[in-house]
């Protein structure tokens, strides 16, 4: 139980996760599915779920059977698939559960069909990235005959990259596997597949970045609203002298005298050292710069003449395309690395 007097707070706002979802819908004339594998990317898969199955989200996506136990049933008769699929020792997880495995392999196709007969599921088949995947030529065998395949996919390696050539590669294999292998559904893209347009949305795309506001593609920038924002609480402040160095390393001397405040985020909130020396806070309109390194729980940042004081919340500047290009981190890594200590706090 996270204590609702925590000294950090993620604000997360639910009517930009459902305007993201139906951006990239449009975006790729498909219904879309969500991807909330690895705990909503960090935002909380079960308040992510709910908001988008009331928004008429009908697929979610996880990456196991651990992660599809801990989100539960979901409202609306929404699906949930598992991406990694039915190790052995998924088995009874997977029998005891309403969710559909992704066969990747030919031995998980072989499972299915011994210890699930006609129980749906889903199939992965690789098209190209060499990840998770059957070969185009196993699933086009014969192998996945007698299967009862609700979506059938592929992922895409590189639609984040404008123009590059393996988009439309992969693109013309899923058509012609497609047009081969019958299923319920077919589905390609991503949120940057997505973002590619209709000719990748093949009836059901399984957007994840761009619901919660990262712009996977130079396509969405404008069109994504940030979701998620911190908030961070004044543990102290402090009034340095000229010559005063701050934090670990004493990487920072004041050049003059400064006041900085020391905020209750660190590296194990996912606010990495990488951020050291881009790092902004805001207290109100005013920028106050990231000094020094980040420790583990803690950050400081030059407040200047700025009218705060102990206890009060400073907004840490976490928009994921900029911050993503200041420390070398991915948006994906940006979110799904916040962690635990936060209070996420829905705005709606
Ligand atoms: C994670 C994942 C997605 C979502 O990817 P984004 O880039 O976050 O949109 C879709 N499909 C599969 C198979 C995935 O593993």
């Amino acid at each position: 139980m996270i204590p609702n007097d925590a000294p950090l707070r993620l604000i997360l706002d639910g009517a930009a996760l459902v305007a993201n979802w139906r951006w990239a819908s449009a975006t790729a004339a498909a219904p879309a599915g969500a991807a909330v594998k690895a705990d909503g990317y960090g935002l909380g898969a079960h308040e992510v779920s709910r908001r988008l199955a009331a928004a008429g989200c009908r697929d979610f996506f996880v990456a196991t059977w651990a992660e599809a136990d801990a989100l539960g049933a979901l409202p609306f008769g929404a699906g949930l698939s598992v991406l990694h699929g039915v190790r052995e020792e998924d088995m009874a997880a997977a029998l005891a559960s309403t969710a559909r495995p992704v066969l990747n392999t030919p031995t998980m196709v072989a499972r299915w069909k011994a210890e699930a007969p006609g129980r749906p599921c889903d199939v992965m088949v690789d098209t190209g990235m060499n990840r998770l995947g059957l070969s185009l030529a196993d699933a086009m065998s014969g192998l996945l005959d007698g299967l009862e395949i609700d979506v059938l996919m592929s992922h895409l390696a590189c639609a984040d990259e404008v123009d590059h050539p393996l988009n439309e590669r992969q693109r013309a294999s899923f058509a012609e596997l497609s047009a081969a292998v019958p299923a319920r559904r077919y589905s390609l893209a991503n949120s940057a597949g997505a973002c590619l347009g209709p000719d990748y949305g093949f009836g059901l795309i399984r957007p994840g970045l761009v619901l919660y506001g990262g712009i996977p593609h130079p396509a969405a920038a404008g069109h994504v609203a940030q979701v998620a924002g911190i908030e961070a609480q004044i543990l102290q402040i402090r009034d340095l002298l000229a010559g005063d160095t701050v934090g670990y390393g004493a990487t920072f001397t004041a050049v003059a005298p400064a006041r900085v405040a020391i905020l209750n985020l660190g590296y194990a909130d996912g606010y990495l050292r990488a951020f050291a020396g881009h790092g902004v806070a805001w207290a109100g309109e005013r920028a106050c710069p990231l000094v020094g390194r980040v420790s583990m729980d803690l950050t400081a940042v030059d407040i200047g003449t700025a009218d705060v004081g102990e206890g009060d919340w400073l907004t840490v500047d976490y928009a994921l395309d900029r911050a993503a290009q200041a420390t070398g981190l991915s948006q994906y890594e940006l979110l799904t690395g916040l962690g635990s200590r936060y209070q996420r706090l829905w705005n709606d």
